[in-house]
């Protein structure tokens, strides 16, 4: 694997290289249009200047005037139609001069080479130290025709104040390349510390701790990543809960199943007592069925695999019809129903709907207590339809109540037997999908009162 932090160094050396490459080439473009010419002109200038002077010099001096001259900054050679040559100053590396231009210039006429060289690559040509890099002037002294060549001497070029831009220039590219070299160790470091963050969360160890203190992107990116390995540590924990819950609940009914079963193979029994096993096992099955039931709509509530089927129905009815199939239940106990119902057009899912009426019936005949009361409201209001149940039952406590809408929660097993402590977490979350409210008060020995509040306009 190529890490981030050796792609961002490699790409930083290439856009480098390629800058330079780049400068280079604007640099050796300007001084090939503009610069070369110029220059070749004020040597001309300069090389015309000394060369009147020579002519007009008579007698020794005429040395001594050119070692002057080139100790001004400059390199001289001087050549004569007699074949003669000289050097002045630093002497030059390259002094072959073709015989077409020594006799252009005897001839008379000036000679660009500085404008002209083309012998080394781009701007290095204005540095190449050779006479054809030169201008050449001719100029006549005491009846000898000569020719003059001048450049101004490298070292002059290299002034001290050109090595100190030097120094600049690349104590800059040093410091500008370390510090993005620390820049990019900043900025991968928290990477590589999610990266292995990621490994230990992939083997369910959620105990990760990020070093992470940034305000950026990646503070947020680091933050975000905690919340979510948080979460995800809370769903891990309640899945397990909820696998041995539900092991749990099935496995006390089939133990009575088979139980019981075992009991019936005995051949000295009474009819009752037969009749009673068949009884329990009976019931049995349907805790296990009802069981089943409810754990299949809670997945498929949770998983969103069970379509929202809406559709326009008499809220009030339905409830009626809901309190007639418990009637029996209701009579059996003595209890007291009544029901006070405005007619409701509601637009909503039907079947779900019908479940949490099942429900919150269900718990106020299974909570409450022998002759005890139970009464059901339903009010349409402007904005929300009122349902409520209030019930004469065993009530519960503040603080359980914040806890019977969690899956398999249950106030205490030993009150009743039925149930399975997901009743009202399905009912939370069906009116929950209908965009609803549910409201629980209660007292100890004193009854509860479920309020549920369905809103009329619901966008699924
Ligand atoms: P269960 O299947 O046990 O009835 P629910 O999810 O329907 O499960 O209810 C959770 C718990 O809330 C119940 O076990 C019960 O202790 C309490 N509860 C629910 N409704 C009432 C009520 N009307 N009166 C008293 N307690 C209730």
């Amino acid at each position: 694997m190529r890490s981030l932090y050796r792609q961002y160094t490699l790409a930083t050396l290439f856009i480098i290289g390629i800058s330079i490459l780049a400068g280079f080439l604007i640099v050796s473009i300007i001084y090939n249009i503009q610069i070369k010419e110029k220059n070749d002109e004020k040597n001309v200038g300069v090389a015309i200047e000394i060369t009147s002077v020579l002519e007009k010099m008579h007698g020794g001096g005429f040395n001594n005037y050119l070692e002057s001259i080139t100790k001004l900054g400059y390199q001289a050679y001087v050549i004569n139609e007699n074949e003669e040559e000289y050097s002045y100053g630093e002497p030059f590396q390259d002094t072959e001069l073709p015989e077409e231009i020594r006799l252009e210039v005897l001839n008379g006429n000036i000679y660009h080479g500085m404008r002209d060289y083309q012998g080394k690559f781009f701007i290095f040509n204005h540095y190449a130290n050779s006479v054809r890099n030169t201008v050449g002037i001719p100029f006549e002294h005491e009846g000898i025709v000569y020719g003059l060549f001048i450049r101004p001497n490298n070292q002059l070029l290299f002034s001290d104040m050109h090595l100190l831009l030097l120094g600049f220039l690349l104590a800059l590219a040093v410091i500008i390349l370390t510090s993005m070299l620390l820049l990019a160790k900043q900025l991968v470091k928290p990477i590589k510390q999610l990266n292995d963050a990621t490994k230990h969360v992939m083997v369910e160890n959620y105990r990760v701790e990020l070093d992470i203190t940034r305000n950026d992107e990646l503070g947020q990116l680091a933050r975000n990543f905690s919340n979510m390995v948080k979460q995800l540590e809370l769903n891990d924990e309640a899945r397990k809960a909820f696998i041995s819950n539900v092991s749990h609940d099935f496995q006390s009914p089939l133990l009575n199943i088979q139980g019981y079963a075992d009991l019936l193979k005995s051949t000295d029994l009474s009819k009752e007592e037969r009749e009673n096993y068949i009884q329990v096992i009976d019931q049995e099955a349907k805790r296990l069925s009802n069981l089943t039931k409810q754990l299949l709509l809670l997945t498929s509530l949770d998983q969103s695999a069970r379509p929202v089927r809406k559709s326009d129905f008499r809220l009030d009815e339905q409830l009626k019809k809901v309190i007639y199939k418990y009637r029996w239940r209701i009579e059996e106990q003595n209890m007291d129903l009544s029901y006070e119902m405005e007619p409701v057009m509601y637009y909503g899912d039907i079947d779900l709907l019908e479940n949490v009426w099942d429900n919150v019936l269900t718990n106020a005949i299974k909570y409450n207590v022998a002759e005890g009361e139970i009464s059901i409201k339903v009010i349409d209001g402007s904005d929300y339809v009122r349902i409520s149940f209030q019930d004469s039952g065993i009530g519960m406590k503040e603080e359980e109540i914040d806890q019977i809408f969690e899956r398999f929660y249950r106030i205490d097993s030993s009150r009743t037997k039925e149930g399975s402590g997901l009743g009202l977490a399905i009912v939370k979350e069906i009116v929950e999908l209908h965009k609803g409210k549910i409201e629980v008060t209660s007292n100890i020995n004193e009854g509860t009162l479920f309020v549920i509040l369905l809103p009329k306009q619901i966008a699924f």
